[in-house]
């Protein structure tokens, strides 16, 4: 089905829109002149990442949970980002994590098939699992734990992209999956409890860094200017369905990210070690030939220089908070 070219203004839907992520395709959909509807039900995301936008005559605000209430209008697009993200967070309600991501994602594909609009999928690097592949490749079909404590969100995201291709190949639904790795910058909620945030928020306020199982294990940090380039460039390609890795392809031990960031905010904490969570990948980074040989998408920002920023950034909440 050949996606609806307009005139007038492109009507976007954007699930988990008031998140970290989703907010900023929000920002960059209005720059674009769009008419935006954004659904949230506020679970980890805030209405101040969308303070800028909310009163905006082009810009909606739905309060309200993507498995029961989609608005029943046209859009020519649907980002879905709606799900938590932080292990501590999608762990805490796990039977809610899968639903959301299955639920949701068929509630969203529905309303894709019904008025012809192009499904964007934040889908992740979680659906390869502990990987045995290194760097990993679109084609590797992972090492998931699919009873663990992970699993409801790495199998709740795997389910979601059989769906996603399920309605590509039964009602050509114009689908495009991102497998993000993972981003880091401002607007991340400093509770959250992702390693970049855990590090500078504890850094800044010179309590320790807690460092799960040694910190050998590592990742490949994409700064999220890079990665929302990346989004866009998926989203407008004409036919690339995906999945394709959209991350930073350089890789770092948790330690070292603790030691940079320890060095970069000048704090006089230390490490501390705790034990390493059931199924905690012990190394990940992204293959990014495909993005680079079909959407010409490569990073741009170094780790320093991102986390410089997203140091201000939370530099400056500190500051707001006194
Ligand atoms: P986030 O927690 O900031 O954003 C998720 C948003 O979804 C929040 O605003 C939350 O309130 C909303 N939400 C959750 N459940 C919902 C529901 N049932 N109905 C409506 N809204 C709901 O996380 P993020 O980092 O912005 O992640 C956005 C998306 O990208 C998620 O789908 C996540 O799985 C995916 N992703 C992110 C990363 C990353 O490193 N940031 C990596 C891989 C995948
Ligand atoms: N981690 C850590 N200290 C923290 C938070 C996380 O050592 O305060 C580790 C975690 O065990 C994992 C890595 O940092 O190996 C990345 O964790 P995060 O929750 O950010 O994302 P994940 O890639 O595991 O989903």
């Amino acid at each position: 089905m050949p996606a609806k070219s307009r005139t007038t203004s492109r009507r976007a839907l954007v699930t988990g829109g008031a998140g970290f992520l989703g907010s900023h395709i929000c920002d960059r959909l209005i720059a674009e002149n769009a008419t935006v509807t954004c659904i949230d039900n506020l679970l980890t995301g805030s209405v101040d990442n969308i303070a800028g936008l909310i009163h905006l005559p082009n810009f909606t605000f739905v309060h309200g949970d993507v498995r029961t209430d989609l608005p029943d209008a046209d859009f020519d697009e649907i980002w879905n980002l709606a799900s938590p993200a932080s292990p501590p967070q999608y762990q805490a309600d796990p039977v809610g994590t899968l639903l959301i991501n299955v639920l949701g994602m068929q509630r969203v594909l529905e309303l894709a098939r019904r008025c012809n609009a192009r499904v964007f999928q934040a889908s992740t690097s979680e659906v390869y699992g502990d990987p045995e592949v290194h760097p990993q490749v679109e084609s590797y079909r992972g090492a998931v734990n699919p009873i663990g404590p992970r699993a409801c969100y790495d199998e709740g995201k795997r389910a979601a992209e059989t769906l996603c291709f399920d309605y590509h190949r039964t009602y050509g639904v114009e689908i495009r999956v991102a497998r993000i790795f993972n981003t880091y910058g401002p607007r991340m909620d400093p509770k959250d409890g992702r390693v970049v945030s855990n590090f500078v928020v504890n850094a800044l306020a010179g309590e320790p860094l807690e460092l799960y199982g040694g910190g050998a294990q590592t990742r490949s940090f994409c700064y999220r200017d890079d990665l929302v380039e990346g989004f866009f460039r998926l989203m407008r390609h004409p036919d690339a369905t995906g999945p394709i890795n959209i991350g930073n392809p350089c890789e770092f031990t948790i330690r070292e990210l603790a030691e940079i960031v320890i060095e970069m905010t000048g704090t006089s904490s230390k490490v501390v070690d705790r034990p390493l969570p059931i199924d905690d990948p012990l190394q990940r980074c992204p293959d990014i030939t495909k993005a680079r040989n079909l959407l010409s998408w490569e990073p741009e920002v170094a780790l320093r220089e991102g986390l410089e920023r997203t140091i201000s950034y939370f530099a400056g909440l500190r500051i707001g908070a006194n």
